[in-house]
Order: structure tokens, then sequence, then C-alpha cells
């Protein structure tokens, strides 16, 4: 079948790849002029490993594997330590893999097949879905931003949490866009000096988190602010980098100011809400989403890129199984994938209360837990 994929992170690569090595002629179509790489190490956990395994790509995974051992400490606004977190409740595990953004984006990458074309810098402007039979002229027509006009049997929307396939196909992002009540940012901080005592330090002011995350020779500056939902352009970086700026404004604490530049300076800082997409249906005629366009579980789930693989991989799976019939294709992709979306999105719960609590009472509360678990000594201690 000729599939078209729009978006071209894990889970469209990974779309891609899984559909491509079973002799599909996949188009990709990314919005960037690039893969866009940046952003904290992300998890491969529990089947997703497997599936990796399947693709062939795990001992490629495994060897980039990034070294979680640094140990997070909770500090004040001088940048003295309240509260080491014990390295157990950080660390990955033997069901928990962590891997750079850009590595895993060029392992997939590299694994596309070569008849896989990727066309940057345009996206999906409109698509007229002629319906579920078969046969001559059945088929998905898309018009590109750029104009480009195509037919494909079938169109992937894996363009993340705010899907333009979704919009399109399925209605408005506020019809499925739940706002967990706080946004984070991650900006590349080059320069800084990897530190040898591997520490990562993260202080808190009520409502607000701001943080440094080292790995391999990467320093990472990382913010979480609460907030209700906020309207701006998601692809204006500019109003991104003013946002942020303003929900630390007037901050001079610990290394705020600095911090704060690294995101100015950063051209290509990401900066979402906390959001999950929850849907009733992930199909339409021969449409059909995966990945966070599909089922966002917000970056606390930790499992976004899991979710991506098993479902496009499950995906390709009941594609082959079906022999082209798409519908049942679909339904049995929903019904296999589901169990993990749901597991996924409520694990969430709570998890804000611990990362950005609200108060200054509640932050000293966290504090007096995260020091009475196991293996958490006092500053100095
Ligand atoms: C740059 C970046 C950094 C991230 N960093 C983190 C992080 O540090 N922590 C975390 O928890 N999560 C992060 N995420 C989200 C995380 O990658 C996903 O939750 C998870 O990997 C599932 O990925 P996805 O492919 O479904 O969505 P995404 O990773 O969001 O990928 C969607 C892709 O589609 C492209 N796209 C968007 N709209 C269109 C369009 N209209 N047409 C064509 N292409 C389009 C985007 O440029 C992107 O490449 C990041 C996402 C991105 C894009």
């Amino acid at each position: 079948m000729d599939i078209l994929v729009s978006g071209a992170g894990m889970a469209g690569l990974s779309a891609a790849v899984n559909l491509g090595t079973r002799g599909h002629r996949v188009t990709i179509v990314e919005r960037s002029t690039h893969f866009r790489v940046n952003g904290s190490p992300i998890d491969i956990r529990g089947d997703a490993l497997g599936i990796a395994e399947r693709m062939g790509l795990l001992e490629r995974i495994r060897d980039r594997r990034v070294d979680m051992t640094e140990q997070s400490q909770f500090i004040d606004g001088d940048g003295n330590v309240v509260v080491r977190v014990p390295v157990e409740e950080a660390g990955d595990s033997a069901d928990d893999l962590e891997i750079a953004r850009e590595d895993l984006a060029r392992i997939l990458a590299d694994a596309l097949p070569a008849d896989a074309r990727v066309l940057f810098q345009d996206s999906v402007d409109a698509i007229a879905d002629d319906g579920d039979g078969v046969g001559v002229g059945v088929g998905v027509g898309v018009r590109f931003v750029s104009g480009r006009a195509e037919r494909y049997d079938l169109v992937i929307g894996a363009d993340g949490l705010h899907s333009a396939v979704r919009r399109l196909v399925f209605g408005p992002e506020r019809d499925f866009n739940h706002h967990l009540g706080y946004y984070a940012a991650i900006a590349d901080m080059p320069g800084e000096e990897p530190r040898a005592d591997r520490v990562n330090p993260i202080y808190n002011y009520p409502g607000h988190l701001a943080g440094i995350v080292r790995y391999n020779d990467t320093t990472l500056a990382i913010f979480m602010f609460r907030s209700d939902p906020i309207d701006y352009d998601h692809h204006d970086l500019d109003a991104q980098k003013d946002i942020l700026a303003e929900a630390f404004a007037g901050h001079t604490e610990w290394r705020i100011p600095d911090l704060l530049a690294a995101a100015r300076a950063d051209p290509e800082l990401y900066f979402d809400s906390a959001s999950q997409i929850r849907m009733p249906s992930w199909h339409r005629g021969r449409v059909v989403l995966v990945g966070d366009a599909a089922h966002a579980a917000s970056g606390l789930s930790g499992r976004g890129t899991s979710l991506a693989f098993t479902g496009t991989h499950i995906l390709a799976e009941e594609l082959d199984r079906s022999g082209g019939d798409h519908l049942a294709a679909f339904e049995r992709y929903e019904e296999r994938q589901r169990p993990y979306v749901d597991f996924a999105q409520h694990s969430v719960h709570g998890g804000a209360d611990l990362i950005v609590p609200a108060t200054w009472e509640a932050i000293r509360a966290r504090n007096e837990r995260v020091l009475a678990s196991a293996g958490s000594r006092p500053a100095g201690a």
C-alpha cells in the first residue's frame, strides 16, 4: 500500500520502519526542516523493549543507552542541598532503557527502507477520504501546504500533541486535550562543564521547578510551572520563550537567570503543556492516529515513546494479518493498544504534586517524605 505518515517523531519514524520493512511504500511528511532530536533522554519500557528487539534495533539502543546513575538533589534558593533523591528511584532498570532522543531518532532513521520518502518543511493542509471501499480511485486525497497534491491508500497521523491530521479528520484539539495543569520546557545549555559529581540539582518554589539534567556530554535546563491553559501559537518559538520568561519573572534565586538565558538562546527549545489526548477512537475511514496524536500520556508518564513503539508495531502487524482490510486492522490495533495507553495515562496521577508542589508547605512535606524514604540522607550526612 501507499501510506502517508504525518510527523517524523518517534511514532512517525517507528511507523515508517514497521510498515516499510513489511513492503509498504511509505512517505513521511515532517513540518520541521530536519528530524527534531532535542529534548531530555527518553525511556523505552516494558513490552516496547521486546518490540525494539523484533524491529532489530535493541542491540543498537542498548549500545547507546544513557547511564542515568546521576543523583537528583532538591536544593534551596542558594543552591544548598536540602534532600538527595535516592538513586534507585531515579535510575533505569532491566525493564527500562534510557536513550538520548537524538540517538533513537538516528537509529530509527537509519532503519528506514531505502525507498522511504521524507518530505521536510511541509505539512498536510486538507484530507479528502473517499471511503472504506476498495477499487480504482478509492483512497485518500491529500493536499499539502506546499501545494503538492497526492493520493494514498492510508494516512497515519503521527504529528504529536497538536496533530494536524487529528484536527482535519476528527475535530478541534480542545475536544480531546486534557490539560494536566502545568507546562514544561527543556533547553540545551552548551558550554556547561560536565560535573564529576554526577548530580542533577532541582529547585522548587511554589508551583515552579527549575533544574539541571546532565547525561553524556550534554547539559539541559529544565523548567515546569503550574498554569491554566495558555493560548499561544504552538509553532511560534519566540512566543513560547516569552511565556517561559514571564512564568519565572522576578526570580533570581539559584541559577534561574542562567537557565532562562539558555532557554532564550536555544533555537530548538522544547516547550509544551503537560496534556493527555483522550479519544474514543483513533481511526476514521482510511485515516488512523498513532503516538501522542492519538493518546499522549504526558511527559510525567515516561511512556510516550514506549506507547509509540507498541502502537506502530501492532498497527503494522494487524495490517499484515488482515490482508489489506484496513478497517479490521485499525479495530484490532485499538483493541490491543488501549490497555497500554490506559495504564500509562493513569500512571501520572499525583506526579505533579511530587515534582511541582503548589505551596511552600507542600514543598517541605515532599522533602520530608523523600528524606524519610530509604537511602536518602540529609545534606552533609
Ligand atoms: C522536539 C521534541 C522534544 C521533546 N522532548 C521531550 C522531553 O524532553 N520529554 C518528554 O517527556 N517528551 C518530549 N517530547 C514528546 C515525546 O517525544 C513524545 O511524547 C513521544 O516520543 C511520542 O512521540 P510522537 O512521535 O507521537 O510525537 P512528537 O515527538 O511530538 O513528534 C511529532 C512530530 O511531528 C512533527 N509535526 C508536528 N506537526 C506536524 C505537521 N502538521 N505536519 C508534519 N509534521 C508535524 C513534529 O515536528 C515532530 O517531529 C518531545 C517532542 C518533541 C517534538
